[in-house]
């Protein structure tokens, strides 16, 4: 297979997930007399947080849903913001709620997101979302693993039996993503950063999840040929000289890994993409459960 045919392109699948999206939100208002909701909470100025919010704004209303941005000063005090989760859990028009992570260092991130309802939880990390998921029955699950999950089934098909070593144990990643690959009949390994013989771990994959957080960390002599790949992480390196920015790359050596790789994620243009698409997925399907209308298509 020439490396060009390994790459698992995140960006042209998402691009097809949304263009799914957008018709079943044109069928769910239809049926529903109202328009599929998310609401979008921000508190405080970090740019990159406020680039994510934009974006998932204009991406929420190019699919045919509603976006409800709340833009809370810096200095938002916790009950101020529990009242706006209460006004959000409590408004008919909201199918889903985002709270932007991470939240400013005076204000209780957990309390905040255990207060969101679990049938508005969109980004799946309530304690019943997380619970549900543990136990195999139908919830709302973190996006940026249910997207990765996404693109490992429509390149290697049917999951069940493969050994799968995901890189990373947080609540919004690493867990969620062996939960998920468990559900689907994989042996699964959780590594981290105790894991002893990292190395010799990832190379008894089939499949390797990186969510680490840094750069290129993952060789090409950790993995075994033939070996899918999904890469989560998103780093920045220093800026070479004469740049004002640094390149954008992942936890896995890409140039190095592809070569030995049956497939791979880059970065960006991987996992990236997939995580505001599924979003928009999450907000759709606690759309129609909320109104009570079924999914025309139950396989999104
Ligand atoms: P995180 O909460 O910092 O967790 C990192 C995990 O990596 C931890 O479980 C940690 O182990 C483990 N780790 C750290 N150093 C290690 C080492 N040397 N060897 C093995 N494991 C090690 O990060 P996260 O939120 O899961 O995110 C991970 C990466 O994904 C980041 O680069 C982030 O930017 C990216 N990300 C991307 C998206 C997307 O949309 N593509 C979404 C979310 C996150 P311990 O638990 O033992 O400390």
């Amino acid at each position: 297979m020439t490396n060009e045919n390994k790459i698992i392109d995140g960006k042209l699948f998402a691009e097809g997930l949304r263009a799914r999206i957008a018709v079943l939100a044109a069928d769910f208002a239809e049926k529903a007399g109202r328009k599929a909701g998310l609401a979008v909470v921000l508190v405080g100025e970090d740019p990159a947080s406020q680039v994510y919010v934009a974006s998932k704004a204009k991406q929420t209303v190019a699919c045919g849903m509603a976006s409800f941005e709340h833009r809370l000063p810096a200095d938002t005090d916790q009950a101020t913001l529990i009242a706006l989760i209460d006004q959000l859990n409590a408004d008919g028009a909201v199918d889903g709620i985002l709270v932007q992570l991470p939240l400013p260092k005076h204000l209780d991130e957990q309390a905040v997101v255990e207060r969101i309802s679990p049938d508005k939880d969109v980004d799946g990390l309530t304690p019943i979302s997380t619970g549900r998921l543990a136990l195999g029955l139908p919830g709302l699950v973190p996006c940026t693993p249910l997207g990765s999950l996404m693109l490992l089934k429509d390149r290697l098909g049917n999951l069940s039996g493969l050994n799968a070593v995901v890189i990373g144990r947080s609540i919004l990643v690493g867990k969620p993503m062996a939960q998920l690959l468990l559900g689907e009949s994989c042996t699964v390994t959780i590594a981290h950063s105790r894991t002893r013989d990292l190395a010799d771990v990832v190379r008894r994959a089939d499949i390797v999840v990186a969510a680490v957080g840094r750069p290129e960390m993952v060789k090409a002599d950790w993995i075994k040929p033939g070996a899918t790949v999904i890469d989560v992480g998103i780093n920045r390196l220093p800026p070479a000289e004469g740049q004002t920015k640094g390149r954008l790359v992942g936890d896995v050596d890409y140039a190095g890994v592809i070569d030995v790789a049956g497939a791979i994620t880059p970065v960006p243009g991987g996992v990236g993409p997939m995580t505001i698409a599924v979003l928009l997925r999450n907000a759709l399907v606690a759309a129609h459960r909320n109104a009570g209308v079924e999914l025309a298509d139950t396989t999104i």
